[in-house]
């Protein structure tokens, strides 16, 4: 059996980046920046309050309270047509410029009004109060964002900000996703004896997508040779997939021809991995029409196989390829285990599916979620965490696991 560190290495070893693009910035969502993004433009554009009140000389309201003339008014958006005169003060609202001659601001809370054109100023304040200089968040000639950044909404805020209309970032994966076997049926008819319904495809390709990746359905495909031959070319030569994800037949039955096929047309490692589920794994590079080396995941059958091994090997991998470089991992902690784990030395490292919360005393707290059979997919569905039981013969409640989150 291989450790399961070692097959990621094989794995990521024939995992490369897939390149880089240009894109409008709005596209970039979700995305890993390839270049550093250097601000044309300040952010704010010109100095402005950040409160709704007056703008004064703080030289006016150094003796307080004191009563100054109201000369105007100035909206966020409008252009200033005053100066601020000696004794004088203008109406302003937040956003709106700090109009010449102004050198603070004193928010509306700390004034009293005095009929139509003065205000009583009741605190002093010092000059530059409440007033966000041009370039206080970014200036113009700097680095904001460093290679390497992934692109969240506030990311995509800040872009918009500077007007970088078209930023550089890695091309994500295109991954096809398939499942095979002559049993499965998806058209929500009557089962016949033998047959049952297709569930890893939907559960592989949202999960492709909540991986930030792109997911292409290449459907399902019977357990025949030709049929999967033609379906996976088709898939690199036609519809640009950058990876294959295929689950079922990969194992040791007379019948998987997902290991008939590619033994003949890629260039494989197959793979017994020391840990349950999801032992067999099938990892290997198809050659497309246009020469480039497609890699293919084959993940096992059953469905609790399928889920982990694509979490602990071919996302990892798919991420990598599309640039996401460290943040490819998922997120793993040390928690306290809230009950007794029984199992037998097997030489495989064993992943519980387990929820997982922070709890009052400051720990983070693990239970599984129900029975952890590979075909026990709906107690698997509830889990957010993989229980790490290393090979031995198992864990009493209380003691420390590490555990890799699921999820989102
Ligand atoms: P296989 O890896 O093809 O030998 O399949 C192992 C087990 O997983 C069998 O019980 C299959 O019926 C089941 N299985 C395979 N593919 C799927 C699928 N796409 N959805 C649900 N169950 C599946
Ligand atoms: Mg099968």
């Amino acid at each position: 059996m291989t450790p399961l560190d070692e097959a990621r290495d094989i794995v990521l070893a024939r995992c490369s980046l897939l390149g880089v693009v240009a894109v409008p910035f709005r596209d970039a969502l979700g995305k890993i920046l390839a270049s550093d993004v250097v601000a044309a433009e300040n952010v704010p554009p010109f100095a402005n309050t950040a409160v709704d009140g007056y703008a004064v000389r703080a030289a006016d309201v150094a003796d307080v309270p004191v009563q100054l003339k109201v000369i105007g008014e100035l909206a966020a958006g409008a252009r200033p047509t005053q100066r601020g005169e000696p004794g004088s003060a203008i109406r302003i609202m937040t956003g709106a410029p700090i109009p010449p001659d102004c050198d603070a601001v004193v928010m509306v809370e700390e004034t009293e009004r005095v009929g139509d054109d003065a205000v009583r100023i009741k605190t002093s304040v010092s000059p530059g109060a409440s007033i966000r200089d041009s370039g206080s968040d970014v200036a113009a000639g700097t680095v904001v964002f460093s290679a390497g950044t992934l692109v969240t909404p506030a990311v995509l805020g800040t872009l918009a900000s500077i007007n970088a209309q078209v930023v550089s970032v890695y091309r994500i994966a295109r991954v096809g996703v398939l499942s095979t076997g002559d049993e499965l049926v998806e058209d929500g008819g009557e089962l016949e004896i033998g047959q049952i319904r297709e569930s890893n495809r939907v559960m592989l390709l949202r999960l492709v997508e909540q991986a930030g990746l792109e997911a292409f359905d290449l459907g399902t495909v019977v357990d025949d040779e030709d049929a999967l031959e033609t379906r996976l070319r088709s898939a690199i030569d036609d519809m640009d997939c950058d990876a294959i994800v295929s689950s079922g037949g990969v194992s040791m039955g007379d019948y998987d021809v997902v290991k008939a096929v590619l033994s003949r047309i890629a260039d494989m490692s197959w793979m017994q991995i020391a840990m349950k589920p999801a032992k067999p794994f099938a990892f290997g590079t198809l050659h497309n029409a246009r020469g480039v080396h497609v890699p293919i995941f084959g993940l096992p059958g059953n469905p609790v196989s399928s889920l982990v091994s694509f979490e602990l090997l071919a996302r990892p991998a798919l991420r990598i390829m599309s640039g996401f470089g460290d943040a490819s991992w998922r997120t793993r902690v040390r928690a306290v285990l809230d009950e007794d784990i029984t199992r037998k030395s097997d030489g495989k490292t064993h992943f519980d599916r387990g929820f997982a919360r922070f709890a009052d005393d400051g720990h983070v707290h693990v239970t599984r979620t129900g029975p952890q059979g590979s075909h026990q997919l709906a107690a698997t569905a509830l889990a957010n965490a993989l229980i790490e039981v290393p090979d031995g013969d198992g864990l009493r409640a209380g003691d420390p696991v590490t555990v890799t989150f699921l999820g989102p």
